[in-house]
């Protein structure tokens, strides 16, 4: 479906297609398919003031009734799963089934969100001083703002979107300048979910087109209590800096670098199909993507050449094409950066099988490449980076300690499994002293979350959680209150003072 027909099904302004300079390509065939209006410093200056007049008016919109806007949210993404999920197709280059994937996490989410407005539980605390009561309350926090990455072009807002708003919050969405459509899309939906809804005030929710700078004004301004950014550790690094000097709040969910652990009693089947899916899904470019894999001595020969034969089989191609299962890197320096690392592999010595670019001649503007398998004697330093792409490193060891010791030895921390039929080495691995990642999973790959647990991970993926569980206290305010009911003034820790 072009831009064209998936916005006039949409019911949006075919004009947002050519009202600006910002150049819109398809990673299917590199072909533009429109040009956007940027916003200016001045446009921006402009929604910020708007998000914080919107919030003064929804924060005290009772939280079932916030919930009632994202049930009608989430009926029009249920209604238009399909298109959307052309759209992340046609704008981010997932395949059809990940597309719509994507938009069924959308209405997960909404689902969620609605529960949850009835359920902002605070808690209630035994008070050491008689005829006193004491209790938490969560309060909303003011517009939040979200930045989004490329690879999940909706979704990502969606977690931060349903929960901010029926914690009464208004909304400053500054998506990925690669996938500017998806946003204008999903506002376009959700500012349709406002008509007639007669408590969201205007400007609840908004987008702010535009690349770094605007990332960077956003995390800047002060009247955005929380900044919720999504993307790589380098951005990372200087947001989570930025709003840490104004005080500000920031969830941060960064890059990864996830391993599958094999043990020797592992049912290889589930494992292979595991690592397939994890470390070619998306063509490598999700932050749960597998990237590295330390299978047990006795059975690595065995599963490196069942990996290398479920490579040599992936159907490449045109993400829109049934039966594709591996669509196209979102651009040329996704290429370029994949080339480095698998070059970085074999000149430290690594055996490399796959990579390099297919289907050039029908596709000279756009990036598809054979998935890459490297199989590592000792370390490979790229293996300790995110390279954004399906590089897959695959490791034999020989003790369970140090397969987790070397999955944890990267700055990343977001997504690990181990396959396994032993029940002590699932338990070692889920312990304290097993995998350091945010997600731990047995017999299940490394990608693919459900959105009704918390999502994020440690160390240089930033320490946020999104999305179920009780993610949501990270989007409100918490206030402790002591009320006193007595005629009396007794101090804590029974100090008397006079
Ligand atoms: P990116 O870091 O290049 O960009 C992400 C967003 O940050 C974009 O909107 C961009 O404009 C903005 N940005 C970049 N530098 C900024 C700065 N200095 N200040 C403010 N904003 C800035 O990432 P990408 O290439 O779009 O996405 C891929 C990365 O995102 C990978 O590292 C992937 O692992 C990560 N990611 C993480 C998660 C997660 O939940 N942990 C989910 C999806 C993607």
């Amino acid at each position: 479906m072009s831009a064209a027909r998936i916005f006039e099904a949409l019911g949006l302004d075919q004009g947002r297609l050519s009202d600006g300079d910002w150049v819109v390509c398809s990673p299917i065939d590199g072909a533009e398919i429109a040009r956007v209006a940027l916003d200016s410093p001045e446009a921006l200056e402009a929604k910020v003031a708007r998000s914080v007049e919107a919030f003064a008016q929804w924060r005290i919109v009772p939280a079932p009734r916030r919930g009632e806007l994202i049930r009608r949210f989430g009926a029009l993404l249920r209604e238009h799963k399909s298109t959307l999920g052309a759209l992340i197709t046609l704008e981010a280059g997932k395949i059809t089934a990940e597309g719509e994937g994507e938009v069924q996490e959308m209405i997960d989410i909404c689902d969620f969100a609605v529960g949850l407005s009835r359920q902002l539980y605070g808690r209630t605390i035994a008070s050491e001083r008689p005829e006193h009561s004491l209790r938490e309350t969560w309060h909303p926090l003011g517009p939040v703002g979200v930045i989004s990455a490329f690879n999940f072009p909706m979704a990502v807002w969606a977690w931060n979107a349903t929960l901010a708003v029926v914690c009464g919050n208004s909304l400053l969405w500054k998506p990925s300048e690669k996938t500017p459509l998806c946003a204008i899309a999903c506002q376009h939906l959700f500012t349709q979910a406002m008509a007639g809804f007669d408590d969201a005030p205007d400007g609840l929710s908004q987008v702010v087109l535009g690349g770094r700078e605007t990332g960077v004004a956003l995390a800047d301004d002060v009247r955005v209590p929380l900044i919720s950014a999504t993307g790589s550790c380098a951005m990372g690094r200087q947001v989570g800096a930025r709003v840490a000097q104004r005080f500000g709040k920031s969830i941060l969910e960064l890059g990864g670098n996830n391993a599958i652990i094999v043990t020797a009693s592992a049912d290889l089947d589930l494992a292979v199909r595991a690592i397939v899916f994890g470390a070619v899904g998306t063509a490598g470019q999700r932050c749960t993507t597998t990237r590295r894999v330390f299978v047990q001595r006795e059975v690595a020969r065995v599963l490196f050449e069942r990996l290398e034969q479920a490579y040599a089989a992936l159907p490449i191609g045109d993400p829109r094409k049934a039966g594709t299962l591996v669509g196209p890197l979102i651009d040329a320096r996704a290429f370029a950066q994949m080339e480095h690392a698998l070059q970085v592999a074999r000149e430290q010595g690594g055996k490399v099988v796959g990579g390099g670019r297919v289907l050039a001649d029908r596709y000279p503007d756009a990036y598809y490449v054979q998935p890459a398998l490297i199989e590592g004697g000792g370390a490979l330093d790229n293996s300790f980076e995110e390279t954004f792409a399906p590089v897959l490193y695959c490791f034999a060891y020989d003790a369970l300690d140090e397969a987790i010791a070397r999955q944890n030895a990267v700055p990343q921390g977001l997504s690990s499994a181990i396959f396994t039929t032993d029940v002590r080495e699932a338990e070692r691995f889920l312990a304290a002293t097993g995998s350091d990642c945010g997600i731990a999973n047995v017999n299940v790959g490394t990608s693919g979350a459900e959105i009704g647990g918390a999502f994020g991970g440690e160390k240089a993926t930033g320490g946020g959680r999104e999305s179920g569980s009780d993610a949501w206290r990270g989007y409100m305010r918490r206030q402790t209150a002591t009320v006193n009911y007595s005629d009396e003034l007794p101090l804590a820790q029974g100090v008397r003072f006079g």
